[in-house]
């Protein structure tokens, strides 16, 4: 029985006051801890204050983004061992941003994830396609590509404590969101894909989430397709009481 995860990318939003006044808020929601693991991703510079305001609850800290290199001259770039030490235990990977925007690659993705791994930090890897492959009939092609590129050199066991998020790129930020039947879909096609190249065990007990326009509005049918362990959420993860009903909900449809 796969525990659903759940967590909010706040992107670039919130300074530290207002990541700790979110907390604030966040805290007086209650739902079955045991049922959920929630985490929250804030930027960089707020991830010690949101750390720090979470202390003594069960909510862990995610960054955002990582270089692998420890050190170095790197301006503008953090790694694990700092993200670790900042209060973060986990730290999204390959998100669509990153790829699309910045323009990351698979190799470069895989560094991350081996360096958040080799660092104590959970890799959130996010994988997904966008309109024009998914219109080509490309999806499963791409998120092929994306697992084999990314997990390179990763061990089962290591896959197995990972997180994979399934984040269709059209259905980010958009509002459009996959339909349950789509998520499935690919969820199943992505455990099938680690079965093989990790083995039935890992792929049974890595937790595969959906993102893309996730809502308290939907998030219960996409969670209660058998593959679908939870969720990442991006926009309607910037308000404590929307994204506490997320929780709630994740944590009641999977049950
Ligand atoms: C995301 O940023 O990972 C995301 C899924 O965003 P949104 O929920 O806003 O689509």
């Amino acid at each position: 029985m796969r525990v659903p995860f759940v967590a909010a990318n706040w992107k670039m939003h919130k300074t530290v006051s207002e990541a700790v006044s979110y907390v604030t808020a966040f805290r007086m929601h209650k739902y079955p801890a045991s049922n959920v693991e929630v985490v929250l991703a804030p930027p960089f510079t707020a991830i010690h204050a949101t750390a720090q305001a979470l202390a003594e609850t069960t909510t862990r800290v995610a960054g955002q983004d990582l270089h692998w290199e420890a050190t170095g001259a790197f301006t503008g770039e953090v790694s694990a061992q700092m993200l670790k030490e900042a209060g973060a235990s986990h730290v999204i990977v390959g998100h669509s941003e990153r790829r699309h925007v910045f323009g990351e690659t698979d190799e470069e993705v895989n560094r991350k994830v081996r360096a958040a791994i080799e660092n104590g930090l959970t890799p959130i890897v996010c994988v997904g396609e966008t309109l024009t492959e998914r219109e080509s009939d490309r999806t499963l092609a791409v998120l092929d590509r994306q697992l084999k590129g990314g997990l390179k050199d990763v061990t089962g066991a290591q896959v197995g404590d990972a997180i994979v998020a399934y984040e269709p790129v059209w259905a980010i930020g958009t509002g459009r969101v996959a339909t349950p039947e789509q998520a499935q879909e690919a969820h199943a096609y992505i455990r099938s894909r680690l079965a093989q190249m990790f083995g039935i065990n890992t792929s049974e007990q890595c937790r595969i989430i959906y993102g893309g326009s996730v809502k308290p509005s939907n998030v219960a049918e996409l969670s209660r397709q058998p593959d679908v362990d939870g969720a990442l959420v991006g926009g309607a993860g910037l308000e404590p009481a929307s994204f506490a009903e997320i929780v709630a909900k994740s944590a009641v449809a999977t049950v």
